[in-house]
């Protein structure tokens, strides 16, 4: 079954103590998907000087890429609901998710449950073109560390530094970390 038609994405502003307005109305084909369209959106409301600080949307605007590219292309914060992992083992504790990595973007670096700094940080794209932050940890570490059976399976002798990955979904969780624990300190 195929989308026919089109889709009106509404932008509009949610002060609570003055009148709602609709600042930006963006239609598309129905097939596009809303992330698609989220950087045009952010850019027409630029250039009519009514970028919002904070920006609400739902799930379907929202993953590690949009986040960082609104904060850094256009300093505004993108707020809305993160999907949760759909792998059993993580959802079981058994294997460590990628929450348990601490993202930072600036440095291009991450930090992993056993405290290590990542050694290598890499844009590359999902079997299915989504885009992805791989980040791999040193192997001298990963090797001998109590904690790599939740970690990684990746083998021996692939080169100096390997797996575990990291996508953009985690950085995201992370980026959602940092949020919540600035707005609790
Ligand atoms: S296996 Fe490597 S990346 Fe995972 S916790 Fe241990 S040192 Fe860190």
């Amino acid at each position: 079954m195929g989308w026919s038609g089109y889709k009106v994405h509404l932008t509009e502003t949610c002060e609570p103590d003055a009148p709602h307005l609709i600042t930006h109305v963006h239609t598309t084909p129905a097939p596009v998907t809303d992330a698609a369209v989220l950087q045009d959106i952010h850019t027409a409301l630029e250039g009519r000087g009514l970028l919002p600080d904070e920006h609400l949307v739902d799930a379907g605007y929202v993953d590690a890429g949009q986040i960082r590219r609104a904060r850094h292309d256009h300093h505004v914060e993108l707020v809305g609901p993160v999907k949760a992992t759909t792998v059993t083992a993580q959802r079981a504790g058994i294997v460590f998710d990628n929450t348990r990595f601490t993202v930072d973007w600036d440095r291009r670096q991450a930090v992993c449950p056993g405290g290590r700094t990542s050694v290598q940080w890499r844009e590359a794209r999902t079997q299915r073109g989504a885009p992805v932050t791989r980040v791999r940890f040193a192997a001298r570490y990963c090797g001998p560390c109590e904690l790599r059976a939740s970690c990684t399976n990746a083998g021996w002798g692939l080169g100096d530094v390997r797996a575990p990955s990291l996508t953009n979904q985690s950085a995201l969780r992370g980026v959602l970390a940092e949020k919540q624990a600035s707005s609790v300190s």
